[in-house]
């Protein structure tokens, strides 16, 4: 199994990814925190995860993705408090408004997607744990984490040891660098959360939000992560403290391969609620433009570069995306004899595009495989030169492009829905590394769905069973 190499924030250098137990990767990603609706800045970053997934299935990896959902902390309280309203009515809001979204953007959902306030036990035991071993303490009915008992602490952002305040402590979930001390596990209740609290043998109250990550990806996938992906405004405090947690607790390295996604930028200013500079999905649909080329001007760049929002540069994505689109439906119309140079065109483009894809997801050399294989194709079907057979093998490279890009369906059509492109990848990966038990079942679980998959010359083609 060909895994691509991604940069890892831990080495600062881009490895191969090294699951502990292949094909199987377990990827923890930081989901989001149901208190607004999620900027488009937050939506790169769910896309980024979706590209990552994709393209390991694409290698044959057996993806599990977990996806935490924040539907407790500092953010979501506040944000009841304001509006008067339990929080279940914020957090139920704003987590079916991020679904929709995700729907929107042919996001393959993670195969769990645990809500914080279903795990308060796994919180409770893993504090429980740090008690066990040293690393806690007690002030004001709260639970702190001591970093001065983790000599590692600061390694994943670099912290300079002198900078940390051996005996300071604070309360918020958010803070900056400079402030690195003591974070808490366990808030005591205050009359500020209402009725938001839960009985633990340390005090009535609430996690932290840095403790939730940690118990529910441990609860998931274990003491040791293969890959933990976040937005790189997470590296500090929320990944460190996770890492301090986890490893506090176990004693085991908490992740072998952190991944970090770069910031959307809007005017080089970082999109963010404080700033109240934040564009929506709905900012896309303004424009006339669909979810999809959001998700090709998202993808485009490379994940850990930041990105500069314009409306210049989502036209701009649209109109490449519709080339596309478009060459795909008009291969269609190749009726030529025999084979052409367009065979070998459309095999070297795919590899190409998949080496492209090994180098840190180097997407812009995966997107310029596709489009200079689409300028060859419209070449010769000008001179009617195009072969059926020639035709087939680009349609089998632009599909395989669609697998892991998720955004060249061809209009009018009823598109694949997501979750069904997943598993035709799985069960092609299944048949390639000859595990037909697992292929045969994951026919089955696309029956299951009403969905047929036939395999042909040029690739899988999956079609509505019974049409
Ligand atoms: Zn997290």
């Amino acid at each position: 199994m060909n895994l691509p190499r991604l940069t890892n924030t831990l080495t600062r250098q881009v490895e191969p990814l090294a699951p502990l137990a292949p094909p199987k990767v377990g990827l923890y990603t930081c989901g989001p925190t149901v208190y607004a609706r999620v900027h488009i800045g937050n939506l790169r970053t769910f896309l980024a995860y979706d590209l990552v997934a994709r393209t390991l299935r694409a290698r044959g990896a057996d993806v599990v993705h977990v996806m935490n959902v924040t539907d407790v902390d500092d953010r979501t309280l506040d944000e009841a408090r304001r509006r008067g309203v339990p929080l279940r009515e914020v957090t139920d809001r704003h987590l079916a408004e991020f679904l929709a979204d995700l729907d929107a953007l042919r996001v393959v959902r993670p195969a769990v997607m645990p809500r914080a306030t279903e795990h308060i036990p796994d919180m409770v035991a893993l504090v429980r744990s740090l008690e066990a071993r040293g690393h806690t303490y007690e002030a004001d009915g709260s639970v702190y984490f001591r970093i001065a008992t983790l000599p590692g602490y600061g390694k994943l952002s670099r912290l300079p040891t002198s900078g940390l305040k051996a005996g300071a402590r604070v309360s918020h979930d958010h803070y900056s660098k400079e402030e690195a001390r003591d974070f808490v596990l366990w808030k005591a209740w205050t009359p500020d959360d209402g009725d938001v609290a839960w009985d633990a043998p340390f005090g009535r109250g609430r996690p932290g939000w840095h403790l939730e990550c940690s118990a529910m990806s441990r609860h998931y996938l274990g003491e040791t992560l293969d890959v933990h992906m976040g937005g790189v405004d997470l590296v500090f405090p929320h990944h460190e403290n996770e890492i301090a947690q986890s490893e506090g607790a176990t004693g085991k390295p908490f992740v072998r391969h952190f991944v970090h996604t770069g910031f959307v930028n809007l005017e080089a200013v970082k999109m963010s609620k404080s700033l109240g500079n934040v564009r929506t999905l709905d900012a896309v649909r303004t424009l006339g433009l669909a979810p999809e080329d959001f998700r090709y001007w998202a993808l485009s760049v490379r994940y850990r570069d930041p990105i500069v929002f314009s409306e210049e540069g989502l036209v701009a994505a649209a109109r490449a995306r519709a080339d596309l689109v478009a060459l795909r439906k008009r291969l269609r119309e190749a009726t030529g004899e025999g084979t052409g140079p367009g065979t070998s065109a459309a095999a070297a483009a795919r590899s190409r595009l998949d080496e492209a894809l090994d180098d840190d997801l180097n997407v812009s050399a995966a997107l310029a495989a596709l489009h200079e294989l689409k300028t060859e194709m419209n070449r010769l079907l000008g001179r009617g030169e195009l072969a059926r057979a020639d035709a087939d093998a680009a349609e089998a490279a632009f599909a395989h492009a669609d697998g892991i890009f998720g955004c060249f369906a061809v209009p009018g059509e009823e598109a694949t829905p997501a979750d069904v492109s997943a598993l035709v990848l799985e069960r092609e990966t299944a048949r390639k590394r000859r595990d037909f038990a697992a292929s045969d079942r994951i026919r089955k679980d696309l029956a299951a769905r009403g969905w047929a998959v036939e395999d042909t010359p040029a690739g899988p083609k999956v079609r509505r069973a019974g049409r």
